[in-house]
């Protein structure tokens, strides 16, 4: 038998949810920009038509004289020969038209502070910024870094960049000074924009002072440019003699300035990924087929209308935050609201308030946040009225049947389909998704979206029958492809571009196709444990468990065993009021540890061989929320736990 084969029955259960599908109600068909998903999905067949098409929603300076240049595999260069500016088109286009009073960004806080800046008032401030930058010596090509929180000035920094043409690097504002360190030596930055603090749960956390630690071994940077975000500096006398107050620095600046003719191909930022399965890669995006990727698939996946409020609870600090809270709502003239503070505080309802209170219409998150408020019960999600949510979606990790449920009727009502989005840092844009009017299955991204193709393939890169596991490849180009790692092209080939057929970007995930088409991810193929011949994948096996009515949240690794190759040992994060070693409910005899293993055993078969359980607190994640399984693993074997610096240890 095939190693990545499974029985039939242990495939029905992997999803925990039978074969359930979703249909969209008649008010989302009718509002939808694309009707017809299956007709759309062809219309990309022919890439170059397809994204040549999609190109001309933006305002090129000098149209492209080639649209795939696939001469230099992987080094693919898409719109060749255009000329094209992001900022222009995210911004100053708007200006000419009826959108100029409207609100480009609408920013909250977990204290309930406001900021509105229409598409005029950003405008100015960019410019602004943007001559301040070029005062400070920034030229086209040099690169800005920004720790900064979700704050106008953070939107404002990155479209005066690329404004300008400067690349900038935003690093989440949760990283330590190590972090910021690496990253800013990485790129050889001149100029770093911070602040002197973000709030935090009810406290201000200090920024200026992880900056401070960090300019003591970071040469390249001559001027460091200060928000004074929370109000903590009142004084000049407070600064050191490179550093400046964004105030001061934009004070008597000009609010028009040119747009850089870019051209397609040049550099656009600098993004480090998550750091879930090793050291942060830094990716380099550029700008013209970016733009396109991002404003078509922001577009058809949620459906974004004129009069649409989206928020994405991204941090720029991630690819979420540059493409989808940022970037394309903007392209594409919307209103997008920031938010910066936890999702819990002061209440676990401050997200379903907002709603409310703006009336926010498409709302994107993670499955991390979600399974967080699940915790809380139905209480919160009861307290606001969420009627103006038309569509949501996740983005992150593979989202488990009970977080999916969840969503869908505590935020949803039953009423707002959801966008599983499958898309990587190095993608730029949603690859695997769905568009409002398809059929979903909770669990599953659907299918691969227009102008994206898909395998799943062995070892060899021979794809595999439906209903197999094998490695996801995307088999041809995309516009919003990385380019490189910057400074690290060797890196780049051997990571992604050297193990499989030429021309088969290796995504590093495990999935399978079901006999509709449908893509179920099934995790990082670093997770996959291997029992007894069979390959299991670390988030099939953490799906059983939190499907079970006791536990909130599992990370599962395996667990070395002479005879049966590995077996599972799992983390589990269980709901108030439970414990392993009580009995599962009242009156049972059955300890929980026995009914887990049952029902996990119920769930995937005899292959999951149960090693070990530990109820613990919480799980190592990343920044950004997702588990890190090597940590686990690396304690378990006494080993280093290598790269930490995205591990969230708050
Ligand atoms: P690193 O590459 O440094 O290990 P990372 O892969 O977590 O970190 P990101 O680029 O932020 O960095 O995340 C992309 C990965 O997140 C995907 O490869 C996939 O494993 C996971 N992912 C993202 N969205 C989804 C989704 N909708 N369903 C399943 N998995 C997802
Ligand atoms: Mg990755």
């Amino acid at each position: 038998m095939d190693k990545t084969e499974k029985s039939t029955d242990q495939q029905k259960l992997a999803n925990h949810n039978g074969d359930q599908v979703v249909s969209p109600n008649n008010k989302v068909i009718e509002r939808a920009i694309v009707k017809d998903w299956d007709r759309e999905i062809q219309k990309g067949e022919d890439i170059e038509k397809y994204w040549a098409m999609e190109a001309e929603q933006l305002d090129w300076f000098k149209k492209w004289d080639e649209v795939l240049d696939e001469s230099e595999k992987p080094y693919y260069k898409w719109f060749v020969g255009g000329k094209i500016n992001l900022a222009y088109n995210a911004i100053d286009r708007w200006i000419k038209t009826e959108k100029r009073n409207k609100i480009a960004i609408l920013y909250t806080n977990e204290r309930g502070d406001e900021i509105k800046l229409t598409y005029y008032e950003l405008y100015r401030e960019i410019n602004k910024m943007a001559n301040a930058l070029l005062n400070l010596g920034i030229k086209k090509g040099d690169t800005v870094s920004m720790y900064l929180p979700m704050c106008p000035e953070l939107v404002i920094s990155m479209l005066a960049c690329t404004k300008i043409g400067a690349v900038h690097s935003a690093i989440y504002s949760g990283l330590s000074s190590v972090a910021v360190v690496e990253r800013i030596n990485d790129i050889k930055s001149k100029v770093v924009i911070t602040a002197d603090g973000t709030y935090r749960r009810g406290k201000i956390i200090n920024l200026k002072s992880v900056i401070d630690e960090a300019m003591l071994q970071c040469p390249t940077v001559q001027t460091v440019v200060l928000v004074n975000h929370t109000g903590r500096y009142n004084d000049v006398a407070d600064l050191r003699g490179n550093e400046i107050f964004y105030e001061r620095l934009i004070e008597g600046e000009g609010d028009s300035c040119y747009n850089e003719v870019m051209d397609a191909e040049d550099p656009l930022f600098i993004l480090y990924t998550s750091g879930s399965t090793g050291k942060p890669k830094g990716v380099l995006h550029t700008t013209g087929g970016y733009m396109v990727g991002i404003a078509t698939t922001l577009r058809n996946v949620f459906d974004i209308h004129d009069n649409d409020l989206w928020w994405s609870t991204g941090d720029a600090g991630w690819i979420t935050g540059h493409s989808y809270t940022i970037y394309a709502p903007l392209l594409l003239g919307s209103t997008t609201l920031i938010y910066e503070g936890a999702p819990d505080f002061p209440d676990p309802g401050v997200w379903w308030k907002i709603v409310e209170k703006y009336g926010v219409t498409k709302f994107y998150t993670a499955p991390t946040a979600i399974r967080h408020l699940m915790r809380f019960g139905k209480k919160y999600t009861k307290l606001y009225n969420l009627d103006s949510l038309k569509i949501l979606g996740s983005v992150g990790e593979p989202i488990n049947y009970e977080a999916w449920k969840w969503m869908y009727e505590e935020i949803g009502k039953c009423r707002t389909p959801i966008m599983d989005t499958w898309w990587q840092t190095e993608t730029g844009m949603h690859m695997i998704a769905p568009m409002p009017v398809a059929d979903l299955k909770p669990g599953s991204a659907t299918k691969p979206l227009p102008g994206v193709n898909i395998a799943i393939v062995d070892e060899e890169g021979a794809e595999v029958k439906k209903g197999k596991k094998g490695y996801l490849v995307i088999t041809k180009p995309w516009p919003s492809m990385f380019r490189s790692l910057y400074n690290d092209e060797e890196r780049f080939e051997e990571v992604y571009w050297n193990h499989f057929p030429d021309g088969y970007y290796k995504t590093g995930d495990m999935a399978r196709m079901d006999e509709d088409g449908y893509i179920w991810i099934e995790g990082r193929s670093d997770d996959v444990l291997k029992i007894a011949g069979h390959r299991v994948g670390a988030v099939e096996v953490e799906s059983a468990f939190n499907s079970h009515p006791s536990v909130n949240e599992t990370a599962v690794i395996g667990k070395e065993d002479p005879v049966k190759g590995q077996l599972i040992k799992a983390f589990l994060i269980l709901n108030n009021g439970y414990d392993l070693d009580l009995p599962f409910k009242d009156g049972s005899n059955t300890m929980l540890r026995e009914e887990l293993k049952r029902h996990v055993r119920h769930s995937l078969g005899p292959v999951a061989v149960l090693g070990e359980m530990v109820s613990v607190d919480s799980l190592p994640k990343t920044k950004s929320g997702k588990i890190m399984r090597r940590i686990l693993k690396a304690k378990e074997a006494g080993e280093d736990l290598g790269d930490t610096s995205t591990l969230d240890d708050l």
